[in-house]
């Protein structure tokens, strides 16, 4: 039985999916100026369980007007930074105490397992604006000597101030959605800036609670809009919208890089968190037991659909056949399962495209020589599923190896030492996440310091934590999100000089 029941769900959750869910702007809830709509299926089935509007150039114009009303003259822009922070705690609250919804929901339109959904997108969003609702308080310029030299004898005060950037458009994907839609809209509002939020496609609901959670928190309208709706219409919209002071982007390179484009023509800053085919290295010496479990749940936690999945695996040649092995018969154990079920270890892609370019990626790496170890296919089952699999044999301008496949796919390749080990994790575009299962800690050191990622990890993979700053080097992004860095890049600097008058009188 692999199709997701919906009559499990409380009947909060059910109550919520059949409501019709319009767009968040200024505090309301409007239609859409066009008459399109999203279809929202739950992948678990296929089965279609809501719609979303689905958003226009229009509706991304109404609510940027709003966003800039809200910074320029309402009730937000004269809040104190500890009037903000107690928002922010109250919309944490708020997100805790609807975490059995959020979790069903979020799992619903993903197709993710509950348990997940409900410590990921519900419990670590409220650590997010908890952690984030620190910095409204904390967020300073500084005084700073000027001396002059062309101006001999002016004497000068001369100090920054940190402002708000302005209104920021936000840009979110399918596969972590309201815990991505936290971590781009917390550091936003706590840097005292509002924000237009567009969700991806596929899971429009959670990023319209969390709108509506912030409004119950007493967030004044206009400060937190949400506009469901497609990329190319909507999103873009939001990101050549001139109110747009700046975009925060999470999604693949391929977008990423052409808003980039644009907003480089428009001189608008961005942040952009993209794609990734992170490095999992395991040294001979590396506590097995431990690493080879890791090493499975790095590809196959949330289908493999995470920006960081462990996706390369690289095993030094002498422990190769033991590890590979191990991942297999981790592979070969896991139990599909509809999302809502609490028995399922993994549950099905988020879209039928997803799983059919999953699909076709595996079949022309099996064309290219790769060997299927494990999986390989599409259970045939409802559902957009796919089998854990696990390639050997790879060689490096495999699609199997270059491409984000995005699924729950493993290529593993043995190494002889750390060098070949470093230059077979650097041999990619991407730079996001690398990890390294040793027991020696200069083979960790000399690891981290040669692997070209904005995240290493030593015996563990994929770990994030709001306080800690994760960037995208290479073609995994530009900028960073969380840790004060991402609150600071919701401001701008502006600098001040004041002339005095020398000595006391
Ligand atoms: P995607 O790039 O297809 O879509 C992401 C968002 O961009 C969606 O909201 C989509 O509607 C919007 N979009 C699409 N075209 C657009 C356009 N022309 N202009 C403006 N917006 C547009 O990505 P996805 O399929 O939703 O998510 C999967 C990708 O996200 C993977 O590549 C994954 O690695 C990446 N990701 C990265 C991180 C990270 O932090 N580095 C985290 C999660 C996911």
């Amino acid at each position: 039985q692999l199709s997701n029941d919906l009559d499990v769900a409380s009947a909060a959750t059910r109550e919520y999916l059949r409501r019709t869910h319009d767009l968040l702007i200024g505090g309301e809830s409007v239609s859409s100026n066009g008459d399109g709509r999203l279809t929202v299926l739950d992948p678990s089935s296929g089965a279609e369980v809501a719609t979303a509007a689905d958003g226009t150039a229009d509706d991304i114009d109404r609510a940027v007007r709003s966003a800039r009303s809200a910074l320029d003259e309402g009730d937000w822009k004269s809040l104190r930074p500890d009037e903000r922070e107690r928002l922010m705690l109250k919309l944490a609250d708020l997100i805790e105490d609807q975490a059995d919804v959020i979790a069903e929901i979020e799992a619903i339109e993903s197709g993710r397992k509950v348990g997940d959904t409900r410590v990921v997108d519900a419990e670590f969003s409220a650590h997010i604006l908890r952690y984030m609702a620190g910095w409204p308080s904390k967020i300073h310029g500084e005084t700073l000597p000027a001396s002059v030299p062309y101006m001999p004898g002016a004497n000068f005060l001369t100090y920054t101030v940190r402002e708000p950037i302005g209104v920021v458009g936000a840009i979110t994907p399918w596969n972590v959605p309201m815990c991505i839609a936290t971590w781009k809209v917390a550091p936003a509002l706590a840097a005292g800036c509002t924000v237009v939020l567009k969700p991806a496609e596929l899971t429009p609901l959670t990023a319209l609670m969390l709108g509506e959670l912030a409004l119950e928190a007493g967030f004044p309208p206009g400060v937190l809009n949400v506009v469901t709706g497609g990329g190319p219409v909507a999103g873009e919209a939001l990101v050549t919208h001139p109110g747009v002071d700046k975009i925060s982007f999470t999604g693949s390179t391929a977008v990423g890089r052409r808003i980039g484009e644009i907003a480089g023509g428009l001189l608008k800053p961005v942040t952009l968190e993209l794609g990734g085919k992170s490095p999992v290295v395991i040294m001979a010496d590396a506590d097995l037991e431990q690493a080879i479990p890791a090493a499975a749940w790095a590809i196959f936690a949330n289908q493999g659909q995470n920006c960081c999945a462990g996706s390369r695996l690289y095993v030094e040649q002498s422990v190769f056949d033991e590890v590979v092995d191990g991942v297999v018969e981790i592979a070969r154990s896991i139990r599909l399962g509809p999302s809502l079920d609490s028995r399922a270890e993994m549950g099905p892609l988020v879209s039928r495209a997803q799983q059919d370019r999953v699909d076709s990626l595996v079949r022309q790496g099996v064309s290219e020589g790769a060997e299927v170890r494990v999986g390989g296919s599409k259970p045939d089952h409802p559902g957009f599923y796919f089998e854990p699999t696990v390639l050997t044999d790879i060689q490096r301008d495999m699609c199997v190896v270059r491409e984000e496949i995005f699924g729950p796919v493993l290529v593993a390749q043995p190494f002889r030492d750390l060098k070949e080990a470093v230059a077979l994790a650097n041999d990619h575009d991407y730079g996001l996440g690398a990890s390294v299962f040793t027991r020696d800690l200069d083979v960790a050191h000399a690891f981290s310091r040669a692997v070209d990622a904005g995240s290493i990890w030593v015996n563990v993979h994929n770990v994030l934590d709001v306080g800690v700053p994760f960037s995208g080097f290479k073609q995994s992004g530009v900028g960073t999100d969380l840790g004060k860095e991402s609150v600071l890049a919701n401001t701008r600097l502006k600098a001040n000089y004041l002339s005095l008058k020398s000595g006391l009188g």
